[in-house]
């Protein structure tokens, strides 16, 4: 099958969460199983070895309103892995800056272009994809673009799939956004685009996909209901007949204790003696008190917003923290008042907790390496990824029953032999107390936490078959092949 991914992240060349990491990885797992797959993105200023690409496209125009001398681009492009071939889009004045999602007034226009790009790339080339698979907001405008605008066109008959990996973000623009597209004014009115006196790009998506995806079946439940959908539950309602879950996977090429390069040992369920010189490692390295009997550490790798409930932690882990009960190291960044919550935290409890403010890739794989919990207490969760890669690097997660945690966490409480973390239900102090202190008892039992490391390490959560269920997803909107 020949597979489209537009997508704005892409790791390792974008990366700003879990999404970057998600398309990657299924598209590898795509390629891998001899699909024809390419994922557009664009070229931001950060992303590294743009001296290595070739260039596709050398002048592509771009079918987008404005100023003419923005309406074109280069096409950069490389062979990620087999079978799988990365489009860049360059654009110096959308896309040179180094941020993924900067804060700036033509946010609205910097998506759409990449995403009609994408579509120009393919008619130019004449590479006709069987199935375009947009992710999340950016993208959202595609499936209305396709089947109006570009219905007669070689791509009018691929099939379509929107994956929702956050309905928080949905992407309002102005009215004239439209007019940008050309999209027919038709699409103006609240059982269309509009939602609020604008146009909602995720809403687009959602109602015009063959396909809408979310990235596990928890989520795709609770995005019918107002608690999660955000303003778009009713939507979403319409397309419920669409809507399937498939869960994310992990990367075993770069998350693996066995193998990884990041890590100052590696280690396997076998033997985790490697883990003990990472704990030791990832101790020295946040300048922690350490020794016989030291309390365990608790890990965070985050983006810190309020979906994350770490506002909640912050509050429940000082007073652990008082009586010596853990030992807790953070790697994060965004609200700024949070931010400033864990550096106090830090301040008081200098040998007990190490907080980095800031994006570090080697130092997340040292956390989950180092720690013996890692902490998730979402208010939701479409998926999340570091649950997984903790439980494969022997740390057991402590989440929050919801989303994506709900389903790849299997709960312990004593004499549980299946476990592979620690769940609680309620998103408030009460709830994170006492799953700290519940992970605290399985810690002071040594057999038990072992068995949980190792069920956990043995859990495969695997690309393959995520890839299996999406090309199942991409038949059942009409994709051939
Ligand atoms: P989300 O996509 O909501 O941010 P996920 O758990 O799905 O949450 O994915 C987060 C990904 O981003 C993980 O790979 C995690 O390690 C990474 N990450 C988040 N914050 C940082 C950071 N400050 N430094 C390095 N990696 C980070």
């Amino acid at each position: 099958m020949k597979i489209l991914h537009i997508t704005p992240e892409l790791a390792p060349w974008s990366k700003a969460g879990g999404l970057g990491d998600a398309t990657a990885a299924l598209a590898k797992a795509q390629g891998a199983l001899g699909h024809d797959v390419k994922a557009v993105t664009p070229l931001y200023g950060s992303v590294p070895g743009r001296e290595g690409m070739r260039v596709a496209i050398p002048s592509l125009a771009v079918g987008v309103g404005g100023p003419e001398e923005k309406a074109g681009c280069r096409v950069l492009s490389l062979q990620a892995s087999p079978g799988f071939e990365a489009w860049f889009i360059e654009h110096h004045d959308y896309y040179g800056a180094r941020e993924i999602y900067p804060a700036r007034p033509d946010f609205a226009e910097r998506a759409a272009f990449y995403a009609r790009a994408a579509l120009d790339a393919c008619l130019d080339s004449g590479w006709t994809p069987d199935v375009i698979h947009c992710h999340d907001w950016t993208a959202g405008l595609v499936p209305p673009l396709l089947n109006t605008v570009l219905k007669q066109t070689a791509l009018g008959a691929a099939a379509t799939a929107i994956s929702v990996h956050n309905l928080q973000h949905q992407g309002v623009a102005h009215r004239g956004i439209m007019d940008f597209l050309g999209l027919p004014g038709r699409l103006w009115q609240a059982s269309e685009l509009e939602c609020l006196g604008g146009v909602n790009f995720l809403k687009g998506g959602i109602l015009h996909a063959g396909r809408v995806i979310t990235v596990s079946p928890t989520y795709a439940r609770e995005i019918l209901t107002p608690e999660f959908g955000y303003g778009l539950h009713e939507v979403v309602r319409r397309r419920e007949s669409a809507l399937e879950g498939i869960l994310n996977g992990v990367d075993a090429d770069e998350w693996n204790p066995r193998t990884d390069p990041l890590l100052p040992a590696n280690y396997s369920s076998r033997s985790l003696k490697g883990k003990q010189a990472c704990r030791k490692a990832l101790t020295q390295e946040f300048g922690l008190a350490d020794g016989p009997g030291a309390p365990p550490i608790f890990g965070v790798i985050s983006r810190l917003w309020e979906q994350k409930g770490l506002d909640l932690a912050a509050a429940a882990l000082a007073s652990f923290l008082r009586d010596n009960r853990l030992r807790f190291v953070l790697l994060g960044s965004g609200d700024p008042a949070l931010e400033d919550a864990y550096r106090a935290l830090a301040a008081e409890f200098p040998s007990r907790c190490g907080v980095r403010i800031g994006y570090d890739h080697g130092l997340s794989h040292r956390i989950e390496a180092g720690s013996d919990f890692f902490l998730m207490p979402s208010r939701f969760e479409p998926c999340g990824l570091n649950q997984m890669y903790s439980m494969a690097y022997g740390t057991p997660p402590v989440v929050r029953a919801t989303g994506g945690l709900a389903d790849t966490v299997r709960p312990w409480s004593p004499g549980a032999k299946d476990a592979t973390g620690i769940v609680f239900e309620h998103a408030d102090l009460q709830g994170i107390e006492w799953a700290i202190g519940h992970a605290l008892r399985l810690f002071s039992e040594p057999k038990a936490y072992r068995k949980v490391q190792v069920n956990g390490m043995r859990t495969e959560f695997s690309w393959k078959l995520s890839a299996d269920r999406h090309l199942t997803a991409y038949r059942a909107a009409g994709a051939r092949g």
